[in-house]
């Protein structure tokens, strides 16, 4: 998918946040949705393996997050994720269309458009650019550093990862993955250019051969949120050229079933055109195009 869309999706969740007054961590995304008069409520026990859901039924609103893991910063994202739903462009046309309801798989495990659309709406709301960069400044890039982000800004810690890699200056890869494939990868316009042309990795590529393909073999590393450190090779994971050394940083997600991979190197290039790129990359790509029913 363009990741143009993705980021004008993560600049909205941002404007949405600023705009209901919300400028320190955490961003309590309920806040907003009061302000719209959504209703919230948690998804009943029974329901599994889903996020969350929004339904639009006449005039009345009604948001539904996941509460089964005990975890405040899984239920923010979910909320922030069904949000997306509710404000960005085509969104809600495309639930009327599937009539009224949606129920959703967030934190970055599903690629349909809609779906990423809205965590990245989620991960921009709950972890604003500049209160995300002035954090990182302080904090060391890696595993530790995401964890505590996400404690601090109460988010989910996928999300954590994702807008760590979008806001600092270091080439880092962020890896969701279940069982023996990826689910979801996100590299640093700063990871980008450690290669050329990195072979994406889509869902369902299966992982290297690794740290995190071991800890994966181990239902329970992923179930008791367990961690796990190792070292890698850039052209384990990607065609990229050998001879690069990354840190491969591992935690489980607990009850969701995924598993975080952070790929990092704390000794790799500075990109100093990295702000300069990404405004010309905004200004050349952007277009307020949205295409649905796919
Ligand atoms: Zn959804």
């Amino acid at each position: 998918m363009p990741g143009f869309r993705l980021k004008m999706a993560t600049q909205l969740g941002e404007k949405v946040a600023a705009e209901a007054g919300l400028t320190q961590f955490p961003i309590d995304p309920r806040r907003i949705a009061e302000g719209k008069g959504i209703t919230v409520q948690a998804k009943p026990a029974h329901v599994k393996g889903v996020s969350g859901a929004l339904i639009f039924a006449g005039d009345d609103v009604t948001l539904i997050y996941s509460s089964e893991y005990n975890n405040v910063g899984f239920e923010n994202f979910c909320m922030g994720h069904e949000l997306g739903h509710y404000f960005l462009p085509g969104h809600p046309e495309e639930i009327m269309n599937q009539g009224g309801s949606h129920v959703s798989r967030a934190d970055f495990t599903q690629n349909t458009s809609i779906e990423l659309e809205a965590d990245h709406f989620a991960s921009g709301l709950l972890l604003p650019s500049s209160l995300t960069r002035s954090f990182l400044s302080k904090n060391q890039v890696g595993l530790e550093g995401i964890l505590k982000l996400a404690d601090v800004a109460r988010c989910s810690r996928t999300a954590a990862a994702i807008r760590s890699a979008e806001c600092c200056e270091y080439p880092v890869a962020v890896i969701v993955s279940q069982g023996e494939h990826v689910s979801y990868a996100f590299l640093s316009d700063g990871f980008k250019r450690l290669g050329k042309n990195l072979a994406f990795l889509k869902k369902g590529t299966p992982l290297p051969d690794s740290a995190t393909l071991r800890f994966n073999r181990d239902p329970e590393n992923v179930l008791g949120i367990k961690q796990e450190s190792g070292t890698t090779t850039l052209s384990d994971w990607f065609d990229g050229p050998p001879g690069i050394t990354l840190d491969e940083e591992i935690v489980g997600l607990g009850g969701y079933g995924y598993t975080l991979t952070v790929l990092s190197g704390e000794d790799l290039p500075i990109d100093p055109d990295e702000e300069e790129d990404e405004e010309r990359d905004l200004e050349d790509r952007w277009t307020p195009r949205f295409a649905y029913g796919r």
